[in-house]
């Protein structure tokens, strides 16, 4: 699937109503910043919305005109996507001076070039600013949709700029509802739910991709796997996964969480019946639960502790290595 047409969007009612008004009211802002959650559609509505904008007729839906056939195949002139390149942090000064001198050029199609910038609240303050003085005086043609978890890490003066809507998980309700429909039992819910809660993009994106999926779930057969290992077995899986990149680490970080606070909880109460989770994480639980309360907080305090640590640019895979020599050893 093209990355950049993929624009199932699934909930977010109200950003979307403010969405469709001020493009019926002529009234499009020229910067936007969705602010909201990773993983829970903030990049579908924008795409769905740059569509749209670019569309000949503002169709609600790709209606085949000569705009929404370009965006169906990912070449759309108008229409420029800021990403964090692979094994970067954050976006470089030197994509928006690309972009600033993208939307200098008047629009190829229609009367409209649209920017979205994702990740926007990392960017660095000097590419921030670079942007600045385009937000203040935009061209007539020209809309940015900035993309963020969290309006305080921009600048005042560029947020200052820009229209802010925000994205909220959806409940879990209505995630399970989806689930049903794609046909995922009660155990691949659990699962989904469990370890992506209300970010149903994240679930999109693991339901689609296989790899991904099966990454994932030997993952987590390897946390089991890990707590009856001894420590040096520990440390050869961890060296085993190569360098760790930023997401990976997260991802260790997160998923460490979830399992240990599923095993707190079942911990606490032992008479929930343990059909009620997945395969996978019932393993985890049953090699886990005769640890006591106080050694899973400890791991669930090293796992806060690291991703502080790890934010604050301290040495990653040492702190990895740390926390699961610091995992309990739980014999079968
Ligand atoms: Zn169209």
């Amino acid at each position: 699937m093209a990355l950049h047409s993929d624009t199932t969007i699934i909930g977010h009612e109200q950003p979307l109503r403010a969405l469709a008004m001020h493009l019926e009211q002529d009234m499009v802002a020229h910067a936007y910043f969705f602010q909201g959650p990773r993983g829970i559609g903030r990049f579908q509505v924008a795409l769905g919305f740059a569509r749209q904008l670019l569309c000949e007729h503002h169709a609600l839906e790709g209606d085949g005109c000569r705009s929404c056939g370009l965006f169906e195949k990912d070449s759309h002139p108008d229409l420029m996507v800021l990403e964090v390149p692979e094994g970067k942090n954050s976006i470089s000064i030197d994509q928006t001076r690309e972009a600033i001198q993208y939307v200098n050029v008047r629009p190829y199609l229609g009367g409209r070039k649209v920017v979205v910038i994702r990740d926007a609240d990392d960017m660095p303050v000097e590419a921030q600013n670079s942007l600045l003085k385009t937000l203040e005086e935009p061209p007539a043609y020209v809309h940015f949709i900035l993309l963020g978890k969290n309006q305080e890490s921009v600048l005042a003066t560029v947020l200052s700029r820009c229209r802010v809507l925000t994205f909220s998980r959806l409940p879990l309700g209505q995630v399970a509802e989806y689930l049903t429909g794609l046909g995922q039992d009660e155990a691949a819910q659990d699962l989904w739910l469990s370890f992506f809660g209300g970010e149903i993009g994240s679930i999109v994106k693991i339901l689609e991709d296989s790899d991904l999926r099966q990454r994932m779930l030997s993952q987590i057969a390897d946390y089991t796997g890990l707590l009856t290992k001894t420590p040096s077995e520990r440390l050869n899986w961890v060296r085993s996964l190569g360098k760790l990149g930023v997401e990976d680490i997260l991802d260790i970080c997160s998923r460490l969480e979830i399992l240990w606070n599923i095993a707190l909880l079942e911990g606490l109460s032992p008479d929930t019946a343990p059909g009620e989770h997945h395969p996978i994480i019932r393993d985890f639980i049953g090699k886990a639960a005769h640890s006591t309360t106080g050694s899973i907080q400890k791991v669930l305090n090293s796992v806060v502790t690291l991703r502080e640590d790890f934010k604050a640019g301290m040495n990653a895979q040492l702190q990895i290595e740390n926390l699961l020599l610091s995992l309990p050893i739980c014999l079968e």
